[in-house]
């Protein structure tokens, strides 16, 4: 039997890199995955296909909206190649894919494809359906990831009744299109689908979209999702999802008890995502999962049992895949006994809708609740040079700093490239900067960027220059 310093089961973003992590760090290292491509969701069937689509319909949606006023005639009709578009996306999943096997090997990892499932504390077993293989280890890593939610009445058929995974995949594009949940993925496909033509309401059991946002970057994201024809049902619950041939049909009902059917001719089920750990026969370690499905740990990212590690999806914190990777790479690290840590804080969340939304830190909701004294400063996108030049002036950036010492506890961000201007303010707060320090920071003209230090400046000394 092979022997292992450390087996990772789950090839996703915290899988992969927790092994290429324990591989750098001189460990002996296996990953067992039961599907034949690795990158688990996020590169099959999440980050990387979704910002695939996200990114041919922005396309489309530029083409046949704005092109005009940047003073190019198309001659002739713009039409979407549906399949073209999805098979472009399935490259792109494949090469990155691909490339994930490259750096398995080129790591001395060791890959094994099968349902990895725990035997006792020290061995796991690995079936591929053609055989059986046994390994053992010193220290094992569960990532196993998560899986598609739904709701108690609302079957999915994969075919009508979908998920992300099918909204990914479909042969055309929906006439209407009903998405139950507001959430990060329900807005990102609702959008693409919106884009190619489909008539999209989104329906959301809450009052607001994506809770974890600053309630004025979902309001503004709300308002611009609305000018390009989305259409919201906010505090609408759904008692019922059924298909009639090629009809979905979902009742809801709103606060005040009013009933509203919707009909459609696919429903996006974007509800959530549970952890998942079938197969792997945790009873074998004596380990129970809790009431949301997750995998506890403590702070070392261990499970009860002292050598077997969780990261990830399967346990608690924001389903992300950057999350997870950060978290492949602290459990390498503390089984290669170094002292890494993680502030959970400081995990930006984003949306890759156009216009983007990402932000870092508290909002200003939480520092209200947490009675923390705050100054602001908000900047908006339109008063710069450089939105303007590309038409993207709709959005703002947001930073909440302490009343007293001007550290930047919350930056919200919603404009073009906010996935990317994150990172600033992600650096910013680990270095624990206050306002003034990114006020006083050069920042190339003209970028977006320019929007965060002007939002410092007015959180500072609310005297940004060009407003
Ligand atoms: C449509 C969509 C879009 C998303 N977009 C983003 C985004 O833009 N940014 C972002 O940060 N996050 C995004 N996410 C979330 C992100 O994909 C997840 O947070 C991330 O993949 C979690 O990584 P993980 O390593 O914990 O698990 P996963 O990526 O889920 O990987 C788990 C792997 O474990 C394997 N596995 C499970 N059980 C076993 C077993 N017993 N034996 C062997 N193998 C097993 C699975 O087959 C899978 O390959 C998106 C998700 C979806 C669905």
């Amino acid at each position: 039997m092979d022997n292992f310093d450390v087996v990772v089961i789950g090839s996703g973003p915290g899988g992969y890199v927790c092994a290429i992590r324990c591989s750098q760090l001189g460990l002996k290292t296996a990953l067992i995955e039961k599907y034949d491509a690795l990158g688990g969701t996020c590169l099959n069937v999440g980050c990387i296909p979704s910002k695939s689509l996200l990114d041919s319909s922005h396309h489309y949606d530029d083409a046949i909206k704005h092109f005009d006023s940047h003073g190019i005639t198309i001659e002739g009709s713009i039409k979407v190649n549906l399949e073209k578009m999805i098979s472009r996306k399935q490259n792109v999943v494949d090469q990155t894919t691909k490339g994930i096997e490259f750096l398995m090997s080129k790591n001395k990892i060791k890959v094994y494809n099968g349902l990895g499932s725990f035997l006792d504390s020290h061995t796991v077993k690995i079936d591929n359906s053609s055989n059986i293989t046994k390994i053992s280890f010193k220290n094992a890593v569960i990532a196993t990831g998560s899986k598609p939610t739904s709701l108690p009445f609302a079957k999915i058929d994969k075919k009508r009744i979908i998920t992300s995974t099918e909204a990914l995949k479909l042969k055309e594009i929906p006439k209407k299109l009903i998405v139950i949940g507001g959430g990060v993925i329900g807005l990102e496909l609702g959008q693409v689908y919106n884009r190619l033509g489909a008539e999209v309401s989104v329906i959301e059991y809450s009052n607001t979209i994506t809770p974890f946002m600053d309630s004025a970057v979902s309001k503004e994201l709300i308002r611009i999702f609305k000018k390009q024809k989305i259409k919201f049902y906010l505090s609408h619950k759904v008692f019922n999802v059924s298909v009639n041939k090629d009809n979905v049909n979902v009742d809801a009902e709103d606060s005040n008890g009013n009933k509203i059917s919707f009909s459609g001719d696919y429903c996006l089920v974007s509800v959530g995502r549970k952890p998942y750990t079938e197969g792997l026969n945790l009873k074998a370690l004596n380990i129970i999962t809790n009431d949301k499905g997750q995998i506890d740990v403590n702070n070392h990212l261990q499970t009860k049992i002292e050598n077997i590690y969780a990261i990830g999806d399967v346990v608690r914190g924001p389903m992300l895949a950057h999350k997870a990777e950060e978290e492949g790479v602290m459990a390498a690290e503390i089984i290669a006994k170094q002292k890494p840590h993680i502030d959970y804080n400081l995990i930006p969340n984003v949306i890759y809708t156009w216009p983007e939304v990402a932000s870092v830190g508290k909002t200003e909701e939480q520092l209200i609740n947490d009675g923390i004294e705050f100054k602001k400063g908000q900047f908006p996108m339109r008063a710069l040079g450089r939105a303007r030049a590309s038409m993207d002036i709709d959005g703002f950036v947001k930073i909440l700093a302490d009343k007293k010492t001007d550290e930047i506890l919350g930056v919200h961000i919603i404009g073009a490239r906010a996935a990317d201007l994150i990172a600033e303010a992600v650096t910013a707060m680990e270095f624990r900067a206050s306002a003034e320090d990114i006020s006083r920071m050069s920042h190339s003209h003209p970028t977006y960027a320019e929007a965060i230090k002007e939002a410092a400046l007015a959180a500072t000394e609310d005297r940004a220059l060009h407003m």
